[in-house]
């Protein structure tokens, strides 16, 4: 039985099976030069504990920063002050 929603990939930190991809946001940066990336692909085994992105995601990340005034999505973000 097949189960391709299920599937596992090799981990490239401990080479054993059943490294699994998941799916986060990220943030990168701070204050107004803060970057929410989302859906980033992350390599997490549950063998070694070890969850990480791959040289390609890393790859894209870097485009994604670079543009990101092109093609991010402008979010306004509620701040509330503490008096
Ligand atoms: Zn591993």
């Amino acid at each position: 039985m097949k189960r391709s929603k299920a599937e596992t990939i090799t981990c490239g930190n401990c080479g054993k099976t059943g490294a699994r991809i998941i799916h986060v946001s990220r943030s990168y940066g701070k204050g107004s030069a803060l970057l929410v990336i989302e859906n980033v692909p992350v390599v997490s085994c549950p063998r070694c504990g070890e969850s990480y992105v791959t040289a390609a995601t890393l790859r894209e990340i870097d485009n994604i920063k670079r543009n990101c005034s092109k093609i991010a999505s402008t979010r306004p973000v509620p701040v509330a002050a503490f008096v």
